[in-house]
C-alpha cells in the first residue's frame, strides 16, 4: 500500500490524500462502511460500489468464528468470497474479544475467550491473529491490541497499553509484509499513556497508524482529547485511522485534527432502527409527523431512495416491519455519509473546511436531535 498526502488545509490539520492498494485506490478522508459478517447489513456489494465506496471494513473476530478463516481462504480470500474487488480492512478482533467476548484469561501470550455463538473456547495471540488476517486476505490489517473499557483505572490502562505495545511488536514480527499492517494507539483517557503509545506505535514504522480505545462509552470531550493528544505525534506521511468513529459532525471535527480514515456502524445500525441522517438533522421515520409526508427523506439528497420514494411510504414500510424499510434506510444513510465525505474533500481542496463545517452545522442543527449520538 502506498499513501500520498496530496494537500493540507491551510487553517486546520486536515489533509487530502489517496491510498493505493492491490484492490484499487481510495481517497482520504475516507469513511469505511462496516461489514461485520462480510456484508454491510442490508445493502449489496453492487450498491456499495454505486454509492462510491472504495473501502469497507470486515471483522476478524466474527469471520474467524463463522464461517472460519480457512473457509474464506479456500474461497480465494475475502474479496472473492464476498465479490468485492475494492479495498478491505480487517480489524484485529481485539475490540470484540474485550467487549463481546466472555474472557477467560488474559496472559502476556494472548487471550482465552468463549465464542458467543456456541460457547466453545478459543485463544488469540498476536501471531494467530496475523495468520487469521492473512487467510482472510484484506488489504489493510490491524495489529492485535487490548482495548480497555471506559472507565479504566490508570493501573489497568497502563498494563493494557504495555501489552498492546508488546503485541504490536509480535504482530510486526509475524507479519509477511504483503498486507498493510497498521498499529493501534491505546492509553484510555490518560494523556501520558496516550502520548507514550503514539510515540511507541509510530516508532514501529508500520504502513499506517490507528487510534483505538475510543468510542467505548466515554464522553465526547474525552474522545476528542485522545485524538488531540496523539494525532500530531503520528507520522505525516502515513494514513491515520480513528477506529469506530463517528457521527457526521465527529468526522468533520476529527478530519480537522488530521485523521484520514473512519469506520462506524451508525449509518447502517441507525438506518435499520428507522433513524435517518438528513441535511436538516437526524430524523426518526416512525414519528407521526411523517404519516402523510409525501416528500423525500432529505430534499437535498439525490440518492436512489430520495429520488424514488417518499417519507410516508418508508414510514409505512417500518410500521409494517417490511425488509425493504431497512434496505432503503441503509442505502440513504450511506449516501448521506458519502456526501459529507465528498463535501469534506472538496472543502479541503478549496481551503475552506472551517466554512464547510459552519455551513453543514447551520443546516444540520435546524431539525437535529443534536443529542450526543453514541454507539452502544
Ligand atoms: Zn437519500
Amino acid at each position: 500500500m502506498r499513501f500520498e498526502a496530496l494537500r493540507r488545509d491551510v487553517k486546520t490539520k486536515a489533509r487530502l490524500g489517496v491510498c493505493h492498494t492491490a484492490h484499487g485506490s481510495f481517497q482520504t478522508p475516507a469513511f469505511m462502511p462496516v461489514g461485520t459478517q462480510a456484508t454491510v447489513k442490508a445493502v449489496t456489494q453492487e450498491e456499495l460500489r454505486e454509492l462510491g465506496y472504495d473501502i469497507i471494513l470486515a471483522n476478524t473476530y466474527h469471520l474467524y468464528l463463522r464461517p472460519g478463516h480457512e473457509l474464506i481462504k479456500k474461497a480465494g480470500g475475502l474479496h472473492k468470497f464476498m465479490n468485492w474487488d475494492r479495498a478491505i480492512l480487517t480489524d484485529s478482533g481485539g475490540y470484540q474479544v474485550f467487549s463481546l467476548g466472555d474472557i477467560r484469561k488474559i496472559t502476556e501470550d494472548g487471550v482465552k475467550f468463549k465464542s458467543y455463538i456456541d460457547g466453545s473456547e478459543h485463544f488469540f495471540t498476536p501471531e494467530s491473529v496475523i495468520d487469521i488476517e492473512a487467510a482472510i486476505g484484506a488489504d489493510i490489517i490491524m495489529a492485535f491490541d487490548e482495548c480497555p473499557p471506559y472507565p479504566s483505572t490508570y493501573e489497568y490502562a497502563r498494563e493494557a497499553t504495555q501489552r498492546t505495545h508488546d503485541w504490536a511488536v509480535r504482530c510486526k514480527e509475524a507479519w509477511s509484509g504483503k498486507q498493510a499492517l497498521f498499529g493501534i494507539v491505546q492509553g484510555s483517557t490518560f494523556r501520558d499513556l496516550r502520548e507514550w503509545s503514539a510515540e511507541f506505535i509510530s516508532s514501529l514504522d508500520l504502513p499506517g497508524n490507528a487510534i483505538g480505545g475510543v468510542s467505548v462509552g466515554e464522553p465526547k470531550p474525552s474522545m476528542r482529547e485522545a485524538v488531540e493528544w496523539t494525532a500530531h505525534l503520528l507520522p505525516e506521511h502515513k494514513p491515520r485511522y480513528l477506529m469506530g468513529v463517528g457521527t457526521p459532525l465527529d468526522i468533520i471535527d476529527f478530519v480537522m485534527l488530521g485523521i484520514d480514515m473512519f469506520d462506524c456502524v451508525l449509518p447502517t445500525r441507525l438506518g435499520r432502527n428507522g433513524s435517518m441522517y438528513t441535511t436538516y438533522g437526524r430524523i426518526n421515520i416512525k414519528n407521526a409527523r411523517f404519516i402523510d409526508d409525501f416528500s423525500p427523506l432529505d430534499p437535498e439528497c439525490d440518492c436512489l431512495v430520495c429520488r424514488n420514494y417518499t417519507s410516508a411510504y418508508i414510514r409505512h414500510l417500518y410500521k409494517s416491519e417490511e425488509i425493504l424499510a431497512a434496505r432503503l434506510a441503509t442505502y440513504h444513510n450511506l449516501a448521506f455519509y458519502q456526501r459529507v465525505i465528498r463535501g469534506i474533500r472538496e472543502a479541503i481542496a478549496a481551503d475552506r473546511l472551517a466554512d464547510y463545517r459552519r455551513e453543514f452545522l447551520s443546516k444540520y442543527s435546524v431539525g437535529a436531535e443534536l443529542k450526543q449520538e453514541t454507539v452502544s
